[in-house]
């Protein structure tokens, strides 16, 4: 396999997992990455002492790709499941770790749906965990054409319980409403809430862009402008300098695109059909992600949902507690609240403003606690998530059947039914497959 070259457009966990596992079979790869700092949306940022996820907060026991991954390249150790308790890794091995909650009743987010939803909560939950097994919930698209029927029972079973109560928990995990998510988006928010345990790493979530980048060429500060073909064929992608300079072609006879639907759509000039429909159908939310450091130690050990309805402008926040002792300094606390919301019209306001707000609800949030910072730290995502439409998943199945439309252009990332870590991550190990298929043919 030697003889064949890669570009992967993108270092972004998606990018980088496609990356990793193609050459671990032997493929020369190259990825371009036009920002100085890789990772994209899943970066933390170090200062004053204070480790700071910009992006995605945390991982979940459900990641079994991303988890497996991660031990194997060396990593365990720097897994915490803080809420568990016991929960990390020692030399490499899941020691410690204990696979999912046996009893989901305890991780629900009763405080995000209320009093008032708690009923049909109860309903769904009895009725999701003795299907639980029978649906694999994270990857819906991946359900083959026999299981069909699967999508519909499952869609039939989570809508038939009730928007308000789906709302709650598709905020709570996913950060959008229940009524702009596909099934598949929806399911994957299910099992979120029910039945994953949340998990982080000593220093953040960015330590997952470290083990997926070991080993690995890549270009940074080099931004690709075009996907050069030879009629059907991808032979190389045209790339500039991010500062300023001149662009030149970077050949390859396999090309992996993973970086978000407008970029693709724009660098990408003969998608096939489904590909372009796809494309044109993911729109995005944004989400801002603010910190605050505080002298002392505070907070609750899990993430504290708000429900809407209460007045609270944040979706979420959590503490150094619910993640790692090490991302704050010593006897300090770093607060995280979550504005991911895409309606709540933030975005625009200045850093001082975010901050008093922010403020405002963790001191709801954590009643009695003294919240004098010593820190702030604002971070904005104007595209955060995909938001998935409905009718979305059944586009993606297609999708995924059909691929990009070009033989050897492989597209990862939002493209995936799942908008998360282990759905990035996932996206990139399948097209890593797919691509060992076809240059083993
Ligand atoms: C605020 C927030 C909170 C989140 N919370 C969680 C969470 O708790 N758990 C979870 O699992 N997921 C979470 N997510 C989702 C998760 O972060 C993403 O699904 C995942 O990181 C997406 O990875 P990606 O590789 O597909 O895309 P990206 O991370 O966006 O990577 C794309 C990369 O491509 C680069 N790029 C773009 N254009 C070009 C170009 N022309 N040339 C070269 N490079 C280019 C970008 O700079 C970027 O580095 C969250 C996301 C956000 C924003």
């Amino acid at each position: 396999m030697n003889k064949h070259r890669a570009v992967v457009i993108g270092a972004g966990i998606a990018g980088l997992s496609a990356a990793h596992f193609l050459s671990g079979e032997g493929i020369d790869v190259l990825v371009l990455e036009k920002e100085y700092g890789i990772g994209g949306r899943c970066k933390t940022f170090v200062s004053s002492g204070y480790c700071m996820d910009t992006g995605a907060q945390f991982i979940r026991d459900s990641y079994d790709r991303t988890l497996k991954s991660v031990v194997s390249l060396g990593y365990g150790e720097h897994l915490r499941f803080a809420p568990n308790k016991c929960s990390f890794v020692r030399n490499g091995k899941f020691t410690y770790f204990k696979p999912r909650s046996q009893n989901p009743f305890r991780s629900f987010p009763w405080g995000a749906i209320g009093l008032r939803e708690t009923p049909s909560a109860i309903a769904l939950l009895s009725l999701f965990l003795r299907e639980y097994r029978r649906f694999d919930i994270r990857f819906p698209d991946r359900w083959n054409l026999e299981e069909a029927g699967k999508l519909e029972a499952f869609s039939h079973l989570i809508y038939g319980s009730g928007l308000e109560f789906l709302d709650a928990i598709s905020r709570f995990a996913l950060g959008s409403g229940a009524d702009a998510l596909s099934y598949g988006a929806c399911l994957a928010s299910l099992r979120m809430a029910f039945a994953d345990h949340y998990g982080s790493f000593s220093k953040g979530t960015g330590m997952l862009v470290q083990a997926f980048s070991k080993g690995l060429k890549i270009m940074r500060g080099i931004e690709a402008v075009e996907v050069v073909m030879d009629g059907k064929k991808a032979i190389g992608v045209r790339a500039r300098p991010s500062s300023r300079g001149r662009a030149r072609t970077y050949h390859a006879d396999i090309v992996v695109c993973a970086v978000p639907s407008m970029v693709t759509n724009a660098i990408c000039p003969k998608l096939g059909i489904d590909a372009r429909r796809l494309l044109r159908r993911v729109k995005y939310s944004s989400a801002i992600v603010s910190h605050i450091g505080v002298a002392g130690v505070i907070g609750a050990k899990g993430p504290v949902i708000f429900s809407r309805g209460e007045g609270f402008n944040a979706s979420w926040l959590c503490t150094h507690r619910s993640k790692s002792d090490e991302i704050a300094p010593y006897g300090h606390t770093l607060i995280t609240v979550v504005f991911s919301n895409p309606d709540n019209g933030l975005f625009s306001l200045p850093d001082e403003k975010i901050i008093e707000i922010s403020m405002k609800d963790a001191s709801r949030a954590l009643p009695g606690a003294r919240i004098e910072p010593v820190f702030t730290k604002v971070f904005r995502h104007e595209r955060a998530r995909p938001i998935f439409s409905p009718g979305y998943s059944l586009l993606l199945r297609e999708f995924l059947q059909k691929g990009s439309g070009v033989k050897n252009l492989f597209l990862v990332g939002d493209y995936c039914s799942s908008p998360t870590i282990e759905g990035a991550f996932e996206s990139g190990h399948f097209a890593a497959k797919q691509v060992i298929s076809a240059v083993g043919s």
